[in-house]
């Protein structure tokens, strides 16, 4: 591991500063379940390490503007356990899928949004792009976790995060603060993610010295009806895992008529992949098995998978029709 210098700020103004220090490369710590892992193999080489975990105005969620803010501190054991949060069925479908307690204990909200990908030619040092000597290495090597949409560039990874689909879903918007000591932004976190063309431009919008200090998520009460919502992912294992495919809906329905549906695909793309042809397939009609299927169908006809991933193709159509079925409680056994 190359050595840096730790920082351990106490307000959200502090850790900017220590980010903006010029000629000194940052990177920020949460609950350091990847960032940790990420520096011990020298896949990240900061200065400075810049730990926030210990910011009070970034922990904890509360009611505002008729939605829910939630620190981007937050565990994922306490956003499982907050009142507040009982609505927002999409991401405790997600909470109940990561079987670990260290993590659940551990890990930050801002942490799953901001987590690098997995992919193992970027975890084992060809850089994001798993490039070597100019050539893709995931383009003719092991691509089978790797994206089926947006990979007609150099990048083949998938986005990690698994809240993004569910929150992008239901038009969460992120708080960004710095570089400069008072500049602050609320972005839709559906423009917060990049496909990168270059190893050096990172999976999202986040310049140096930038972070996340807070997520707000729209209330689920519309003048329409009431939000319903789901994700569905297919992990392989029981415990501990990445997804090979998930779906986020949200969706209103009036007089069993899908009024509005926003669905967005997770792990099969660098960046959650929002799927516009299959919330068109589905507004306008009742949710059914049928319906449910036509709409992961339209979510797929654009597919373009690798030599081996094919099968992520099904997967991302199941996906969809599974969480448009679950968000409409209407869940049943098999696939
Ligand atoms: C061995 C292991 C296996 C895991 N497997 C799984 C798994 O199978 N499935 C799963 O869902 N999760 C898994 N995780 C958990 C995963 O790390 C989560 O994504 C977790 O939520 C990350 O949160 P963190 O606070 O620990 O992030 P950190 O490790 O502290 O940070 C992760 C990244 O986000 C950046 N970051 C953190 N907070 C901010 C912020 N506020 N603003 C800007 N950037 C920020 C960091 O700089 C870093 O790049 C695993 C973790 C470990 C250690």
């Amino acid at each position: 591991m190359t050595p840096f210098e730790y920082a351990h700020p106490r307000s959200e103004a502090e850790a900017v500063e220590l980010m903006n220090e010029p000629g000194t490369s940052t990177a920020v710590l949460a609950g350091g379940t990847d960032l940790i892992r990420l520096l011990r193999r020298d896949l990240v080489t900061p200065q400075r390490v810049v730990n926030i975990k210990d910011i009070p105005s970034m922990q904890g969620i509360k009611p505002v503007d008729g939605g829910v803010m939630i620190g981007a501190l937050t565990t994922l054991e306490d956003l499982a356990a907050s009142p507040l949060m009982s609505e927002y069925h999409s991401l405790h479908h997600v909470l109940d899928g990561i079987r670990a307690i260290q993590i659940q204990s551990s890990g930050t909200v801002a942490g799953d949004l901001c987590h690098l990908p997995n992919c193992w030619y970027f975890r084992n040092g060809y850089g994001l792009l798993g490039m070597e000597n100019g050539e893709s290495l995931v383009e003719t090597g092991d691509n089978r976790y790797h994206a089926i949409f947006g990979n007609r560039g150099p990048a083949k990874f998938v986005s990690a995060s698994r809240f993004a689909p569910g929150m992008i879903a239901g038009q969460a918007r992120v708080r960004v603060v710095g570089p400069k000591p008072d500049a602050e932004e609320w972005l839709p976190l559906e423009y917060f993610y990049i496909t990168p063309k270059t190893n050096a431009q990172g999976v999202t919008v986040l310049k140096p010295g930038q972070l996340i200090t807070h997520v707000w998520l729209p209330g689920t009460d519309t003048a329409q009806g009431k939000v319903q919502s789901s994700t569905y992912e297919v992990l392989q294992l029981e415990g501990l895992d990445w997804p090979l495919a998930s779906a986020a809906v949200s969706m209103v329905v009036q007089s069993g008529v899908v009024q509005d549906a926003r669905i967005v695909l997770g792990h099969v793309a660098p960046v959650p992949w929002i799927s516009h042809e299959a919330s068109r397939t589905i507004i306008g009609r009742r949710v059914t098995e049928e319906t449910a299927a036509a709409a992961g169908e339209a979510a797929v006809a654009s597919a373009t998978p690798l030599s081996n991933n094919g099968y992520k193709v099904q997967l991302a159509r199941t996906c969809v029709k599974r969480a448009l079925l679950r968000a409409a409680g209407q869940e049943t056994g098999g696939l």
